[in-house]
């Protein structure tokens, strides 16, 4: 492996004026801090989390074993013997100490419409609906679909199913009914959650409908529970369907919480597909609920009277553990978001953060590039000085797309946290930690306590010590919040994370540590393309190509190469009102040339209108890949894509020329 082939943008930026004088003053308010409490989070993990989850969450009886367990056997468990409920955490407690405190605030589809609900009023709602699911039978351990709009009832639903001990599985109310039906089938779940219809952008969403059709095929299902969101006719099934407003009116306001052990189930959730079928991901309640509450404290720095918005949808790991999970154990406010960025235009993100005087704000590369795309002139005039973080996840962000964030959105003002994770981790694992990193543009920094990363040889395993070098991201300790199966499959959840490298916990991303010792993610290792020897990350190209003023999005991929092994393909979307000239695709590839060199000129580019991607906005390269290499009668499950019809057009464009 030739390390700083591809040396990464080296700019640094010190932590913000606002982040060292401000108030509040961050909990860790330096580098020597930071590393001090991380050195001490690896080397003595079970005094580190022990203390931790002692302090973070209520136990209803104390654990006496941190951790047991390993990657090797693939049976970590952590906080043994203890017990908890994860509702009691997030809602009693904070009910008990600050009723009057608002949980949520739900900022519906319409601008102007928003409902806002105190912790009482939440400890109501939820145990309402808890009551209700007794009285469906519904035990602990029992599986329940949710497939719900952005209302506030989604959270209660959530919550209710923690409250008696029962795991709930979300499923994105974006997918379609055989997404849904395959999910329903795999967990097997007895009720299902959900709405009349959904009210997004302007438009309903068939949502019953969906289910219904879904419901064809999964006989395990008894109950259906309808929020009336709409108020439209709909399909009714008797004896099977129930309207929630006539349950949750004759359930008692108060439930007491099921206590469970730590290592029980609090859901799971099926990752976004984007490499292959999805995995139902398992994350029990003790070790995730503490991964979950202490990110939410040290990397959005979330203070009390701080107003959360992670702008994820519920049915992502994002939107679990950063709009409901963590800030709730906090006892914060936190932003439900009904609509979409760009509804009614593309203002709509800023109208929100000046309404809501939001405090730390949470999106994806996906959404900044679209609102890049779209023009500063939709900022202009708004009052964003309530914020002190912003965070980025779901995809590397390069460095442009970062700097606009950080300038156009936050001032050069705000903690920029690019942040590393994914749905197996639970939380958070490599970010800068506001007060106390100092950044770099596209790099997501430094691990979170109790992560430690290594970059490991992808072909021998061995660990490649020191800076400077580029391989693929292995974990080499368990820490809380990580995932402990795959739902009904544990030899899926061992091959694919726990196998590949004996005793690592394996992420499937390629990464480098450049000289100071920055963490920069290069993507899938399947994304990491080859050219006569020199390792490329598609992440790296893709930046190139976006810093040029034409540019949107761009996605790059490895195509077969008789001579050189592989060779680079890339795939862009212009800008609006820029049109694809004669010359324009030559040009693209010489700016690649110039930002990175003459080995990574792409073989071809392509002007495109649109890029297939997952409903949760991630490129899928592994369709893209396909194409150029002639494959597409292989493009595999693409069930998962926003908008399937792209497919044709992209395979139109590689191969009738
Ligand atoms: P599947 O596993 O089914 O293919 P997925 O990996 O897209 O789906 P997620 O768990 O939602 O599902 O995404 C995690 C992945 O997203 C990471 O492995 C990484 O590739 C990418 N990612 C997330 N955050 C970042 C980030 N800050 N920088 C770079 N890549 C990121
Ligand atoms: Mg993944």
């Amino acid at each position: 492996m030739t390390a700083g082939t591809n040396a990464p943008q080296d700019s640094t930026y010190p932590v913000p004026e606002r982040l060292q004088t401000g108030k509040p003053t961050p909990y860790v308010t330096s580098f020597d801090q930071y590393k001090t409490m991380w050195e001490e989070s690896v080397k003595n993990p079970e005094k580190f989390f022990g203390d931790l989850a002692r302090d973070t969450l209520s136990w209803s009886k104390p654990f006496q074993t941190v951790l047991n367990g390993s990657f090797a056997q693939g049976d970590v468990g952590w906080f043994l013997e203890g017990e908890l409920n994860a509702c009691y955490n997030c809602v009693d407690r904070h009910a008990i100490a600050q009723p009057d405190k608002v949980a949520i605030i739900h900022e519906g589809d319409e601008i102007g419409n928003v409902r806002k609900i105190t912790y009482r009023e939440l400890l109501q709602e939820v145990s309402r609906l808890a009551n209700v699911l007794t009285s469906l039978e519904v035990r602990k351990g029992d599986n329940i679909a949710i497939y719900m709009p952005m209302v506030p009832e989604a959270i209660f639903a959530m919550l209710a199913c923690a409250r008696v001990g029962a795991v709930h599985s979300v499923v994105f109310a974006g997918f379609s009914s055989d997404s849904l039906r395959d999910r329903i089938q795999d967990c097997g779940a007895r009720v299902v959650l959900t709405a009349d219809e959904g009210r997004r952008g302007g438009k309903n969403i068939a949502t019953k409908r969906i289910v219904d059709e879904a419901l064809k095929q999964a006989p395990t299902v008894e109950h259906v529970l309808v929020l009336r969101r709409t108020g439209s006719d709909i399909p009714w099934t008797s004896g099977r369907d129930l309207w929630w407003h006539e349950e949750i009116e004759k359930a008692r306001p108060y439930s007491p919480p099921t206590n469970v052990n730590a290592e029980d189930p609090l859901f799971l959730l099926y990752t976004s597909g984007s490499t292959g079928t999805p995995k139902g991901v398992m994350h029990t309640t003790g070790g995730y609920l503490l991964g979950a509450a202490a990110t939410v404290k040290y990397i959005f720095d979330y203070h009390p009277n701080d107003i959360h918005a992670c702008m994820a949808d519920i049915g992502w790991i994002t939107g679990h553990t950063y709009l409901l999970y963590g800030p709730l154990l906090n006892g914060a406010t936190t932003v439900v978001f009904e609509s979409t960025p760009t509804y009614p235009n593309p203002s709509r993100f800023w109208e929100l953060i000046q309404t809501h005087r939001v405090t730390q704000f949470y999106t994806a590369p996906t959404a900044i590039r679209a609102l890049r795309r779209l023009g500063d002139q939709w900022l202009e005039g708004y009052d964003l000085s309530s914020l002190r973080v912003i965070g980025s996840v779901g995809e590397p962000i390069g460095g442009d797309a970062w700097q606009w964030y950080n300038q156009m959105v936050g001032k050069n003002q705000c903690a920029v946290v690019d942040t590393y994770w994914q749905t197996e981790t639970g939380s958070i694992i490599v970010s800068p930690l506001p007060g106390a990193t100092p950044t770099k543009p596209g790099s997501a920094t430094f691990p979170f306590f109790g992560i430690h990363p290594q970059i490991l040889d992808p072909q021998t395993g061995a660990v490649l010590q020191g800076n400077d070098v580029t391989g693929v991201l292995a974990i080499s300790q368990p820490w809380p919040s990580m995932a402990r199966t795959v739902y009904n499959n544990h030899n899926r959840y061992l091959d694919t994370y726990l196998n590949p490298y004996k005793g690592f916990y394996f992420t499937g991303d390629g990464a480098s540590r450049d000289k100071d010792g920055y963490i920069w993610i290069r993507g899938r290792v399947d994304d990491v393309i080859n050219v006569s020897g020199h390792r490329l990350s598609t992440a790296e190209i893709e930046s190139a190509l976006i810093s040029h003023p034409a540019v949107a999005e761009s996605a790059v991929v490895g195509g077969q190469d008789d001579l050189t092994g592989q060779c680079i393909h890339a795939y862009c979307t212009l800008k609006p009102n820029i049109e694809n000239e004669a010359g324009l695709e030559k040009e693209l590839s010489l700016q690649v040339r110039k930002v990175i060199g003459p080995f990574a000129t792409p073989k071809r580019v392509y002007v495109v209108a649109d890029l297939p991607k997952t409903r949760s906005g991630k490129i899928m390269r592994r369709i893209l890949r396909k194409i150029v290499n002639n494959e597409q009668d292989q493009l595999g499950d693409i069930s998962t894509l926003a908008d399937p019809s792209v497919v044709p057009m992209l395979i139109d464009k590689v191969h009738l020329k």
